[in-house]
């Protein structure tokens, strides 16, 4: 009886081939003997590596099916009513919103108006703007978002 089995090798470098041996003894005394050479670069320090494609020998099972998730849920979120979710979801946003915009202040108005006739550089801001200069903003067809930021939250 012969029987050959193949191991998946790899050499020091990181060179991957395949040996043929009889046994895995005889793997281990071809390794001692340094009879085993990567065939790339001749290097005889050789690992045995799990083989890939034959450890799988079985059929691949059914993937259970990813449940959808819901877009910034994070484990915190989990067991809570979706009204605490949302409105975590909206100081997180809050937050980021405050984070990457540049605070201009009471410069708000002038600065958004700039920004929109390209006379600066287009960026985030955030400012303040009375209720008369918000609704002058708007009429220019300025988009500017009112926040009701929390108190504290704007310096
Ligand atoms: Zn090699």
């Amino acid at each position: 009886m012969c029987q050959m089995i193949v191991f998946d090798l790899l050499c020091a470098v990181g060179h991957r081939f395949e040996g043929w041996f009889g046994s895995a003894e005889d793997f281990a005394s071809q390794k001692q003997r340094k009879l085993l050479a990567c065939p790339s670069c001749g290097s005889v320090d050789v690992e045995r590596v799990p083989s890939a494609s034959r450890m799988n020998l079985g059929a691949p099972g059914p993937k259970p099916p990813k449940k959808p998730e819901t877009p910034g849920k994070t484990p915190d979120m989990e067991g809570k009513d979706p009204f605490a979710i949302a409105q975590m979801l909206y100081s997180r946003m809050l937050d980021e919103l405050l984070t990457k915009s540049e605070d201009v202040g009471k410069e708000f108005p002038a600065e958004a108006r700039r920004i929109y006739y390209q006379e600066t550089p287009a960026r985030a801001i955030r400012g303040l703007a009375t209720e008369e200069e918000h609704k002058e903003l708007v009429d220019e067809g300025i988009p500017v978002a009112r926040l009701p930021v929390l108190p504290g939250r704007l310096n």
